[in-house]
């Protein structure tokens, strides 16, 4: 569990964001839980964010964000954007390894540093974990023919679009299992007890449901990436 100073106003607001942009609603134990923070820590934070105009607090306990605190949201999960592919694009660091390094960079850029990323990289366009920006809900990604590995059929192949990036450990197994984003997984076998035995470049290997609903994928469209 983090110290309640190793956790910033701004990863607070930026989870908060990326929360509600996946259509989640979220409560303060979701943030205890996202961010490995203590419940009290949580309390006085959101009552601080509460008093400077960040974020209110319904009386049923659900947090939204003001506009000052959505804006001051986007900057921040912009600038994390922009370091993870300033990471992988322009120095090759591995895409299981750029979330956690760029948490750490995104509290030290200046916003001149910052500007000449954005000239470089642009707003639009996807990190290594094949995430824009915001992360998109699970409606947008359905319309989009995107799902959970946890949700798909037996016998057919995937193309991986996008990963659940805050999770470092995850990617880390993931990475070993053979997924990664851009790569093909073929789903082999859903079994009873919710586990899905897949085969990807690295070989055969057995998901459990808590790493299958991380991974997005779509439908792959025929042989040869086509
Ligand atoms: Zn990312």
């Amino acid at each position: 569990m983090k110290t309640a100073i190793s956790v910033s106003k701004e990863d607070y607001l930026k989870a908060i964001l990326e929360a509600e942009s996946e259509g989640q609603t979220v409560i303060s134990a979701t943030l205890a839980h996202w961010l490995e923070v203590s419940p009290p820590a949580v309390s006085m934070a959101l009552r601080r964010l509460k008093r400077d105009g960040y974020v209110e607090v319904r009386a049923d306990g659900v947090v939204r964000l003001t506009p000052k605190g959505h804006e001051a949201a986007y900057r921040t999960a912009l600038r994390h954007h922009l370091i993870e592919r300033m990471l992988s694009e322009m120095f090759g660091m591995p895409w299981f390894e750029v979330h956690d390094e760029a948490e750490r960079l995104e509290h030290a850029v200046s916003p001149a540093f910052e500007a000449l990323l954005m000239r470089k990289l642009g707003e639009k366009g996807t990190c290594p974990h094949g995430n824009a920006v915001l992360p998109e809900s699970d409606a947008t990604r359905k319309r989009h023919g995107v799902r959970p590995l946890a949700d798909v059929a037996e016998g057919a192949e995937y193309t991986v679009t996008s990963l659940y990036e805050r999770d470092e450990k995850l990617l880390r197994f993931l990475q070993q299992a053979g997924i990664e984003p851009g790569g093909t997984v073929r789903v082999v076998r859903r079994n009873y007890d919710q586990t899905v035995a897949i085969e990807t470049a690295a070989g055969h290997f057995t998901l459990g449901p808590a790493a299958a609903e991380k991974v997005r994928v779509r439908r792959s469209s025929g042989r040869n990436g086509r």
